[in-house]
């Protein structure tokens, strides 16, 4: 879709296309296609590829060496990724830490980690949310106590994305206990092999190993690891969590799961024939390529605004990472229904089917469940629901 797309636009979407057609290898684009958790080794190389066409950090302006797209641009670029489906970037180097760095970090800081980080040479994740502090990250308790030329830090933090992957964390500890909540707060560099830190699988119910918990004891981080100034850390995580929402309504991945569910539907048979000609299966299908088309027009409306305004983050964006999120879930219920009874079985239930006994989808259908399972915590994670209304509700509604 190119809803007046500029020629330019419209030259540049193909060219991702093309890029994408020639480098991402097949294997990797089946296995995001099913569902399947990549290797470090796939990632990494992806990420390289993208690097060498200085695609990697698509929200970088020209002078950090970014490829210097335009907000339209860089919406067509995760689209395309999304729809393909190929990796993205991976967003905590390049969308979290890299900007802060060159924003807020010291020259050394800047020549030390930015090139490291945009060819992924360092894997980084985010250390922010704890057992008690989510939503309410202010709440945070790991504490950091100065020690000659270093932080001695103590606490565990929760849900650490790819930490298993991860070479280094940046993470907010609390640096004055005595100073109001949000006021003695850092934003800490730390290497994860320090003596002291352990990452801990946590196995969420879609069967994967995406997320971590991460202990700190008696960490002994370098003063120079301290990003902006000791206790301004709550800016910076503001900064952090406002400055890259493009592609964050991801409906180019709402359409690949809709794809899917069609494909899935036309294999198998419903007491009409087949799903994929079922009346009520029909009209959620096209509902949802609507609602998509819809959301799809608003991102364009938010992103077409937001190169007046390159350093305010659109509080308009809630309405995206909201309305992008159900829609995700939506497509991954059409794909959980195409699918039907095989995609609750364990892979290897159908095993014993062979040629034309296998129930249709008998391969795939336990590759469905995971999607569905998995999309569950996307209302969750970048900002619950219920938080992203509270933003629109003051920032946006006024109330
Ligand atoms: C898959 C996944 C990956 C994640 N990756 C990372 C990561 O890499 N790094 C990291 O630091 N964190 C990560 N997180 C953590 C994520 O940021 C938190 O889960 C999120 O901030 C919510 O915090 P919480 O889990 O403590 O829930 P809570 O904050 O306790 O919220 C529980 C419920 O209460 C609601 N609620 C909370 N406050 C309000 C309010 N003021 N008004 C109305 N409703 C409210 C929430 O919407 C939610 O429904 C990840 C989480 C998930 C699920």
């Amino acid at each position: 879709m190119n809803f007046g797309l500029s020629v330019a636009d419209q030259r540049f979407r193909a060219e991702v296309r093309a890029f994408i057609d020639a480098e991402l290898p097949s294997g990797v684009r089946d296995k995001l296609a099913e569902h399947r958790s990549l290797t470090r080794h796939e990632i990494q190389d992806w990420h390289r590829r993208l690097n060498r066409r200085n695609w990697a950090t698509p929200g970088w302006p020209a002078r950090w060496g970014g490829p210097g797209f335009t907000a339209v641009q860089r919406s067509i670029f995760f689209d395309e990724l999304h729809q393909a489906p190929a990796p993205e970037p991976v967003s905590f180097n390049v969308a979290m830490i890299g900007p802060v760095i060159a924003t807020f970090g010291t020259q050394a800081q800047k020549e030390r980690f930015l090139p490291r980080i945009r060819n992924l040479d360092d894997w980084w994740c985010q250390g922010f949310s704890e057992p008690g502090a989510g939503s309410d990250l202010a709440a945070l308790s790991t504490a950091a106590r100065r020690d000659g030329d270093h932080y001695g830090v103590n606490g565990s933090k929760i849900w650490q994305g790819m930490a298993q992957h991860a070479d280094w964390m940046f993470t907010l500890v609390r640096t004055d206990a005595s100073a109001a909540r949000q006021a003695g707060i850092t934003l800490l560099l730390i290497d994860l092999r320090l003596p002291g830190v352990t990452v801990r699988p946590i196995l969420t119910m879609d069967g994967r190993h995406e997320v971590n918990a991460v202990f700190l004891d008696d960490v002994r981080v370098p003063l120079d690891c301290c990003v902006g100034e000791e206790n301004g850390g709550w800016a910076i995580a503001k900064f952090l969590l406002g400055s890259e929402r493009t592609g964050i309504a991801r409906i180019g991945m709402s359409r690949h799961i809709l794809r899917r569910a069609r494909q899935l539907a036309a294999l198998r048979p419903s007491e009409s024939g087949m799903l994929s000609a079922d009346p009520v299966f029909r009209q959620q299908a096209a509902s949802l390529e609507i609602e998509l088309l819809a959301l799809e027009i608003t991102q364009m409306r938010i992103v077409a605004d937001a190169d007046a305004h390159p350093d305010t983050p659109d509080p308009r964006s809630s309405i995206l990472k909201i309305r992008g999120t159900q829609l995700r879930q939506q497509a991954s219920e059409l794909l959980l229904w195409a699918a039907g009874a095989p995609a609750l079985a364990a892979a290897g239930e159908f095993e014993h089917f062979t040629g034309d006994d296998a129930p249709a989808g008998a391969d795939w259908a336990p590759t469905v469940a995971p999607v569905y399972l998995s999309l569950r915590a996307a209302s969750l994670y970048g900002g619950s629901t219920e938080v992203q209304k509270n933003i629109l509700a003051r920032t946006v509604l006024g109330l």
